[in-house]
């Protein structure tokens, strides 16, 4: 029939190749996001290759677009291909970190959500539940997600008070709980995450490294 074009994905495909090799950066991005939700573990190689250029050619706000997508691709790929491209908390970190700290309210606050999302699973892995003073990136964690709800992403509001509630109720220094203790517990006003049976415990834990873990909202 004249007039009318058959719908082809593989010449989409073609085309949409075709443009992100000529520099277009909604094409790149366009091509990585396709292709990677296509969860062919042996494509993932082309979906870094194209968001990666899109990261480092695409200008404005684009940039977050391209940024988001990398950590996607590094959080939620669910094997390494033949090349070694496969799921990297920590990539998926930086590239998340890259977004929020360019616009703390971008996609309506659901960058600032997957970034916590991140970091929380990071956590899970390294440590378990029990976090190594210094290096503990619940609190920053917890920034994000109220971050998140401050930016409109109304999905945060349960988040957040699972995570305030993990901690409540027991001392982060000596693991007393307030049940065991005749005194009214204080929590860091800071983060509000953590609890102290006293200003002693409070202290300790200060020194040995929640000065650290409380103040940096970045990794
Ligand atoms: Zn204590
Ligand atoms: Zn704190």
């Amino acid at each position: 029939m004249p007039g009318v074009v058959k719908r082809s994905s593989a010449k989409a495909n073609t085309h949409l190749k075709q443009a992100a090799d000529l520099g277009s950066y909604g094409a790149m991005i366009n091509l990585a996001a396709t292709t990677f939700r296509r969860e062919d573990v042996t494509q993932t190689q082309t979906a870094v290759k194209y968001a990666t250029l899109a990261h480092h050619y695409a200008t404005g706000k684009t940039v977050n677009n391209a940024n988001l997508l990398l950590g996607d691709i590094f959080q939620k790929t669910k094997q390494q291909d033949e090349n070694g491209f496969g799921p990297s908390l920590n990539l998926a970190t930086h590239y998340l970190g890259l977004v929020v700290k360019n616009d703390p309210n971008a996609f309506n606050g659901v960058a600032a959500s997957q970034y916590s999302r991140v970091l929380m699973e990071k956590s899970e892995n390294l440590f378990g539940d029990r976090c190594m003073s210094g290096l503990n990136e619940i609190p920053r964690a917890v920034y994000w997600m109220r971050k998140s709800l401050a930016a409109g992403n109304l999905d945060a509001k349960g988040v957040i008070s699972r995570m305030e509630s993990m901690e409540t109720g027991k001392c982060s220094a000596c693991g007393m709980t307030e049940e065991e203790s005749d005194k009214k517990f204080l929590r860091c006003g800071r983060c509000k995450i953590y609890w102290y049976c006293s200003k002693k415990c409070q202290l300790a834990a200060w020194e040995a490294g929640h000065k650290v873990d409380c103040k940096s909202t970045f990794c």
